[in-house]
């Protein structure tokens, strides 16, 4: 192993690249850790949130390892917006950063395949199903036998895992090319990995050397926010309406649906409600979708409506939202999908509303699944984890993170911390509620769904409640006090704590589980949450976008945002890969004079120096006037 001493120099020098390149002043959590690390020679297991900065753990050591000699560093990335959005900065950066996958020609890869041997590369973007071909391994030899094979980092490598969510079978053959450069140091990175997920990507992945570097998964900027769904269109438009609209426009946000009937629904009645909204999924047209993710990365104001087809690989950093209109499949859906949201540090709204049907539909998916029993049972836990989190009165946040292993406090920007609901006491409703399924099941020798049993309750003489004469059932009408809405949310309850059971191959009809035992026998409580929340929370904007106190800094902000816009058109570039919203507000709350004002700048390195001084300095001194 080219192991080199951790030493001070080297952290100077990491420090140095951090500062010239990127233009960054330190580094952030477990960075500097990892870059030495890894720069170092040494195996790494990266677990950090999503926007906690993954990207600069593998490029400055990248940087470094070249610089010393060690040749190209290959990055491992499952998707090719991803590949083409970091091979851009980088570029601008002044980096030599290539990629090779499906989107170039024949005469583009070659001239990367010519880079790649000519070790004229710093960092190499592939494609995993790419990396093991025949053709590709060909080459990695040549560069290899010179040593100038420096890195494997395998991003999203949680894909390697048929036990997380995204498993991604191409992933596999990724051991085969870490055991044939067995020498070549390796990292795997990743935003979301539970206990088995991470045990298994570092058996298949060949990370047993490793050190784990294990962030915080907490993004405290993001509130959490989790409604009960009545309907979920006009919800939507509310939330928009009061957190994320004024007159100057709306912000950049992401709403997700299951179904592409349902985006392009929603996406359509965003857009009658005066919203810039654009539809994306798996059914559309290959040149639509590119079309529609380019425009959702260029544009400032703009709402994707999606499937979780869209997203991974999605790093703009100023979305300030992502709305579910449906449940996601299990809590790392959820925490990665809500995650796409501010990751530049400002505050962000995950907004979601659920129901029982999506209770109902997500243990039906898995249900229904060819898949092998043991592998159902883990994916029914994961539901539920997100269940337990969806239905409690306590702080989301801790909910979630319990779930990746950390224990916190009450966080205090979530709904459930912001205004605590009241509960009650529901245990009679759900002994009501067991005791009719029961008395149902033993009456007619039949199951029923959740809308008849509801009737029975409530005492309504429906046709179907006559015709099985179920009105003259003891539990016909004991529930008449209770609120439809209600009983829909204690029947929620009752299937997330497994006290309840949907067959899904028989009309979700409701049977009992095995823990409605303890319930009926007065054991084990269960509390409901009150659905109007005790006190209106105010309506909120967190858009991070609208006003520096200032109105001189506010005007600087204005006019570099305007300039901005240009270049990025000229430049057919997102604007962020031009600079950060942040950038743009420290130079708007302190503004460069001189172009050795402009060094102290976060987010301005030599090269963005060099390209864009001179005119930062002009539209400074044309607004300050
Ligand atoms: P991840 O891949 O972990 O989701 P990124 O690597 O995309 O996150 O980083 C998220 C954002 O944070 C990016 O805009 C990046 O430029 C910025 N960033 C990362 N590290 C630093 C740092 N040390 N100082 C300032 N900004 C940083
Ligand atoms: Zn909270």
């Amino acid at each position: 192993m080219s192991e080199f001493p951790i030493t001070e120099s080297m952290d100077s020098a990491a420090s140095e690249v951090l500062r010239s390149v990127f233009g960054y002043a330190a580094f952030r959590g477990h960075q500097a850790d990892i870059v030495a690390r890894v720069a170092s020679g040494g195996d790494a297991l990266v677990l950090m949130p999503t926007g906690g900065g993954k990207s600069l753990c593998y490029q400055v050591p990248a940087i470094l390892r070249q610089q010393a000699g060690h040749g190209v560093t290959i990055v491992v990335s499952p998707l090719i917006a991803l590949m083409h959005d970091q091979v851009g900065a980088l570029q601008e950066l002044g980096v030599a950063a290539a990629f090779l996958n499906s989107s170039q020609d024949m005469q583009e890869a070659q001239e990367v395949e010519r880079a790649l041997v000519a070790s004229e590369l710093t960092l190499l973007y592939v494609a995993p199903e790419r990396l093991a071909t025949p053709r590709m391994l060909a080459l990695l030899d040549r560069v290899h036998a010179r040593g100038r094979l420096s890195l494997f980092a395998i991003d999203e490598a949680h894909c390697v895992s048929q036990w997380g969510h995204d498993f991604r079978p191409e992933y596999r053959s990724l051991l085969g090319v870490c055991q044939r450069y067995a020498q070549v140091p390796r990292m795997g990175l990743t935003a979301t990995a539970d206990a088995i997920t991470r045990e298994d990507m570092v058996r298949q992945l060949g990370l047993d050397h490793a050190q784990a570097f294990v962030s915080s998964f907490d993004r405290p900027n993001i509130r959490y926010t989790i409604v009960e769904k009545r309907d979920a269109m006009a919800q939507l438009l509310r939330f928009i309406d009061h957190e994320h609209r004024d007159d100057s426009g709306h912000d950049c946000g992401i709403v997700y649906c299951q179904s592409r009937r349902r985006v392009e629904e929603v996406a359509e009645q965003l857009q009658r409600h005066g919203l810039n909204a654009l539809p994306y999924h798996a059914g559309l047209a290959a040149d639509t979708r590119r079309a529609h993710q380019d425009q959702f990365l260029r544009e400032e104001q703009m709402i994707m409506v999606a499937t979780i087809a869209f997203g991974m690989g999605i790093d703009k950093p100023n979305v300030r939202f992502v709305a579910h209109l449906d449940m996601p499949k299990n809590m790392e859906g959820y925490y990665q999908e809500t995650g796409r949201c501010a990751r530049d540090g400002e505050p962000g709204n995950a907004w979601m509303t659920y129901g029982l049907q999506d209770v109902v539909n997500q243990r039906r998916m898995i249900d229904d699944s060819p898949a092998a029993d043991a592998y159902k049972q883990v994916m029914r836990d994961k539901l539920d984890a997100l269940l337990a989190m969806a239905e409690s009165a306590t702080c989301r946040r801790v909910r979630i993170l319990a779930y990746f292993g950390e224990d916190s406090q009450a966080c205090g920007n979530c709904d459930n911390c912001l205004n605590p609901p009241a509960q009650f006491d529901a245990t009679e409703s759900a002994r009501k509620l067991l005791s009719c399924i029961y008395r149902v099941q033993q009456a007619s020798g039949l199951a029923f769904g959740a809308g008849h049993l509801m009737d029975i309750l409530r005492g309504k003489r429906t046709e179907k409640v006559v015709q099985h004469q179920h009105d003259q059932l003891s539990t016909f009408g004991i529930g008449a006090d209770t609120s439809e809405v209600q009983w829909r949310a204690l029947m929620r309850q009752l299937i997330a704590r497994e006290a309840i059971r949907v067959d899904a191959t028989q009309f979700n009809t409701l049977h009992l589980d095995h823990a409605a035992r303890a319930i009926l026998k007065g054991q084990s409580e269960v509390w409901l949450k009150h659905s109007e929340r005790v006190s209106k929370r105010q309506a909120q904007r967190s858009t991070a976008d609208t006003q520096l106190s200032d109105p001189q800094a506010q005007a600087i902000y204005e006019a570099l945002k305007t300039w901005r816009a240009q270049v990025a058109k000229e430049h057919g570039l997102p604007a962020y890969l031009i600079f950060h919203d942040a950038t743009l507000k420290a130079m708007a709350q302190d503004p460069p004079q001189t172009s050795g004002d402009l060094h102290r700048i976060n987010g301005m390195g030599e090269k963005k120096r060099e390209a864009y001084g001179s005119a930062v300095l002009r539209v400074v001194h044309a607004t300050l006037g």
